[in-house]
């Protein structure tokens, strides 16, 4: 089942892969408005809510592990998706194992530090699962796009050539082959917008009064910088995405499309990493045994001795399978259909 739903979860998302080395030009490599033709919207939900269910499943799994941890770093222009791609995507983990880190305008405190100073102090632990809304790229994205910011960054002047973002980016890719080696897997995600479907999430934000607090007029001045984003998004691309941690352009013109993408390229990562729990050694189980016959003997009169003993035989009785929710049929449904198209394209 597992080796299924990775080939299945692999196929989908080898499109939206950069290949390591390869050179990208946004406009003319990527769509923003792609969406599967084998995916329909309406069925859109139920497969978001399988991905849901499986990333829940793994991170539970990851959690209960003590080696491996996933970084997750999402970027995008000004409207773009992000904060709703995670409140969707990261909608059935446990709060516990994840921790979200936004990056705004760096403080002075951060400023009197090298670049990758902040993202390090951010990192996930093993076992979890960090997410970078915004993340270490702003530093060769709105930095380079605006280079009076790295006139803020006091760096020794010998330093400050042309070669600057040749260097950042062999040092991402230092960084970043470092965290992999030592157990961090790096899933890169860019949620890559057209400019007209950003014109007109600008003005939803302008026109709906619970949704002006999202906009600001900067964001409308950085939209005068079009151009030269999508050159730096296209070179970072280019000279960022490896093989211990490519980058996946993600067409985000349609939410719902751009949710499932990431949801498939999580659960991806995750499957990929196979979690499993602690296996249960000799003198553990003996230790359980014992804790079940002295929890057996408290039962009160009348009581069954281990209630959950009989629901757990039930269970594997087929009562379960019986017991499947109209949601959880629907979502199986959905994945077979997927299935079945992928297979006969
Ligand atoms: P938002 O994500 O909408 O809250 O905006 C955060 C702002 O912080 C964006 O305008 C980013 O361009 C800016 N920002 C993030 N990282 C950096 C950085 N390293 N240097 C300068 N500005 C940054
Ligand atoms: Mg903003």
């Amino acid at each position: 089942m597992v080796d299924e739903r990775a080939a299945l979860l692999a196929k989908f998302v080898a499109p939206l892969r950069v290949e390591p080395g390869s050179k990208v030009n946004l406009a003319k490599d990527f769509d923003p408005g792609y969406k599967a033709s084998f995916v329909k919207k309406k069925e859109g939900a139920g497969i978001l809510q399988a991905g849901v269910a499986l990333l829940g499943e793994y991170q539970a799994r990851l959690a209960a592990q003590d080696t491996w941890g996933v970084l997750v770093c999402l970027q995008a222009l000004d409207a773009g998706g992000k904060d709703g791609t995670i409140r969707h995507v990261m909608s059935g983990v446990n709060p516990q194992g994840v921790r979200v880190s936004s990056f705004k305008v760096p403080s002075a405190e951060e400023l009197d530090h090298d670049y990758l100073w902040r993202y390090a102090q951010r990192l996930p632990g093993r076992g979890e699962i960090g997410v970078f809304n915004r993340s270490h790229y702003e530093e060769v994205l709105v930095v380079r796009v605006h280079p009076e910011l790295l006139d803020r960054q006091k760096l020794p002047p010998s330093t400050r050539g042309k070669s600057i973002w040749a260097r950042r980016y062999r040092e991402i890719n230092d960084w970043e082959h470092f965290l992999a080696d030592n157990g961090f897997k790096i899933v890169k995600l860019f949620l890559n917008l057209s400019k007209e479907e950003q014109r007109v999430r600008f003005l939803k934000r302008v026109d709906l009064p619970q949704k002006n607090w999202k906009f600001s007029a900067a964001d409308a001045r950085e939209r005068s910088y079009w151009d030269d984003y999508q050159a730096a998004f296209s070179k970072m691309l280019s000279n960022t995405s490896t093989e211990w941690a490519p980058w996946y352009v993600v067409p985000a013109d349609h939410k719902w499309f751009a949710r499932i993408c990431v949801s498939a390229v999580l659960a991806q990562t995750l499957l990929d990493i196979d979690p499993h729990y602690p296996a249960v050694d000799a003198a553990k189980r003996q230790d359980l045994a014992e804790t079940r016959t002295l929890l057996e003997a408290e039962a009160p009169k009348g009581a069954a001795p281990d209630p959950f003993q009989v629901e757990l035989a039930a269970s594997h009785d087929g009562v379960a399978k019986a017991k499947e929710s109209k949601q959880q049929r629907k979502q199986r449904k959905m994945m077979k259909k997927l299935r079945q198209e992928l297979v006969r394209r």
